[in-house]
């Protein structure tokens, strides 16, 4: 069997458009652009077998349209989302076949940032069976999302659900955040030993130009302040933001996503 790589296609100013491939056939995901997309086909000689789609912002969809127009391919995406280009909707408990790809990917429902936005988890096939998730723009490597649509409940329980996966899982967000999201984790939490470890690792990726992500959700259980509202460090940080005491796990989260919103 061959092996699957999964690559990063930088796209606008900081997205990151994943795309799975063998030497044949590949699936794309979030492809915001198609242009960076079709480059790396072409110069890798792959056929698109399908695309997913997160949630409906233009920076993840708005490559469908010149895709489609080259390769005659299923779109999949939230049901609870209008995406015109969306051909076989999505929600949490469906499963998505890539038999091209040897492939399954599990469907979460995560919404928060939007409200219908969706995330694939699945194995790698081969020995390894390494775990991978693709969470578009709910988790990121030592932040989350912001809530343009959903509560922050809502937020709350899609990022618990994911790390409830197994911790070695490699998570493949959307947007190359790290370092400025390390910078506020660390005003947060400025003891985190684990936090300045992964900074340090993080900017030897960065200054040699590489991406940060995958990132995994043992990291980030360590190192996201967002996935820490039960810690003391970051419960006395957040109630001095807050200006009142603050205990409930959620109330924490709240007060970081507001805070990191005027960071
Ligand atoms: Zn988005």
């Amino acid at each position: 069997m061959t092996t699957l790589r999964i690559y990063p296609i930088p796209a606008f100013r900081d997205n990151y458009i994943w795309i799975i491939h063998n030497t044949t056939s590949a699936t794309v995901i979030d492809p915001g652009d198609a242009h960076p997309v079709l480059d790396y086909l072409q110069s890798n000689k792959l056929q698109l077998e399908s695309i997913l789609i997160t949630h409906h912002h233009s920076d993840h969809t708005g490559g469908n349209g010149m895709l489609l127009d080259r390769f005659d391919v299923p779109v999949y995406g939230p049901i609870h989302e209008t995406i015109p280009t969306v051909t076989h909707p999505l929600q949490g408990g469906d499963t998505v076949h890539l038999p091209l790809l040897s492939l399954s990917l599990a469907v979460i429902d995560v919404p928060g940032h939007t409200s219908g936005h969706i995330a694939y988890f699945g194995s790698l096939p081969g020995p390894e069976k390494k775990n991978i998730l693709f969470c578009g723009d709910t988790l990121f490597a030592c932040g989350c999302g912001r809530l343009f649509e959903g509560t922050p409940l809502q937020m709350y329980q899609s990022l618990q659900k994911l790390t409830d996966l197994p911790e070695d899982t490699l998570v493949y967000c959307t947007h190359e955040y790290t370092l400025s999201n390390i910078s506020f984790a660390r005003t947060v939490e400025p003891s985190n030993s684990d936090l300045q470890q992964f900074e340090h690792h993080a900017n030897q990726l960065r200054n040699r130009n590489q991406a940060t992500i995958p990132t995994n959700i043992a990291t980030e259980k360590n190192c996201n302040p967002f996935l820490r509202c039960n810690q003391s460090e970051i419960i006395k940080m957040a109630s001095q933001y807050a200006g009142k005491k603050l205990s409930e796990p959620l109330d924490i989260f709240i007060a970081l996503r507001e805070w990191k919103n005027n960071f």
